[in-house]
């Protein structure tokens, strides 16, 4: 499983615009709260019976002592009948530091968390996280500029004045392995560390379709030109909401020409090389990115198969 993929969550979506039942499962002592902070999640301190790293779930009383009561609170969805909500308690103080949270446990950015806690837990963070970075980025309307509101959970905001309706957004990203028999392609972006290379990406255009922004992007950034394009796999990337959708490309020759705009470096893998890289040796000088991006998951698919 690629991590933020595979949410537990029951997402009933036709409960959110049921405000009775969300206002009495908000109020349900059963229900479990996660506090976030400046979009950071709050995770349990590892403890003695239980060494791993959990994700923060607080009782709703506990939760609601650290915001006010205007805090946006989204509905995540139903784990069994427990109702799982994020509270957005940005305006808070640091509550690990005192209060009721303290010594239980800390907060923490969204990438780090989602490497140390399970695939499950993770896939809560990002659906949390995307969530309320999308509130707090639509206060306004995009239309008419008069001020929003959080409606049906928190999965619409209503404009107050000319009433549009405006809904989370997802981005997709096309982020794609051209290969050519035994090497695929890999690109060095311009911020990446010295030796880090990745698969090559890009946001999807208006009125393209996936296979056309995989053919485009592969042009623009590295001038290879590529036949089949086929599906991997997506993973939603909660920075702040891409879905990131990962593809493989037959290349029809392996001459480049990189973009210096976008790109420092590409180059061609041999499998043998991504090989090794995959196992954790080093090799060739070269670092891919960990399991954490769908990028290693790409690599490791291809490198470990035939052509
Ligand atoms: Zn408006």
């Amino acid at each position: 499983m690629i991590p933020f993929a595979g949410n537990p969550l029951n997402r009933a979506s036709e409960k959110r615009t049921d405000t009775n039942w969300i206002e009495s499962k908000r109020r349900d002592p059963s229900s479990l709260v996660l506090p976030m902070r400046r979009l950071e999640p709050f995770l349990l301190e590892p403890g003695r019976s239980d060494p791993s790293t959990r994700l923060g779930l607080l009782r709703p009383e506990v939760a609601d002592s650290l915001a006010d009561g205007d805090a946006p609170c989204i509905f995540l969805g139903l784990d069994g009948d427990i109702a799982v909500f994020a509270l957005d308690i940005s305006e808070a103080s640091d509550p690990a530091n005192g209060g009721p949270l303290a010594g239980l446990g800390f907060f923490r950015d969204a990438r780090t968390a989602a490497q140390i806690v399970s695939i499950k837990d993770a896939a809560i963070i990002a659906q949390a996280k995307s969530m309320i970075d999308w509130h707090q980025r639509h206060g306004f309307c995009p239309r008419c500029g008069a001020p929003t509101k959080m409606v049906d959970a928190g999965y619409r905001r209503l404009c107050g004045k000319c009433n549009a309706e405006h809904f989370p957004r997802v981005d997709p990203v096309v982020i794609m392995l051209a290969t050519d028999g035994d090497a695929c392609l890999i690109g060095r972006g311009k911020q990446f560390p010295p030796g880090m290379f990745s698969a090559l990406a890009g946001f999807i255009e208006p009125g393209e379709t996936i296979e056309e922004a995989v053919r485009r992007e592969l042009m623009e950034e590295a001038s290879v030109k590529v036949g089949e394009v086929t599906y991997y796999a997506t993973q939603p990337w909660p920075f702040p909401s891409s879905l990131m959708i990962g593809c493989f490309a037959k290349a029809e020759s392996r001459d480049t020409k990189v973009d210096d705009n976008e790109l420092a470096e590409v180059r061609w893998l041999e499998r043998s090389v991504a090989r090794a890289l995959i196992a954790g040796k080093q090799a060739a000088g070269i670092r891919i990115p960990p399991p954490i991006a769908i990028a290693h998951h790409l690599l490791k698919t291809w490198a470990l198969g035939e052509d």
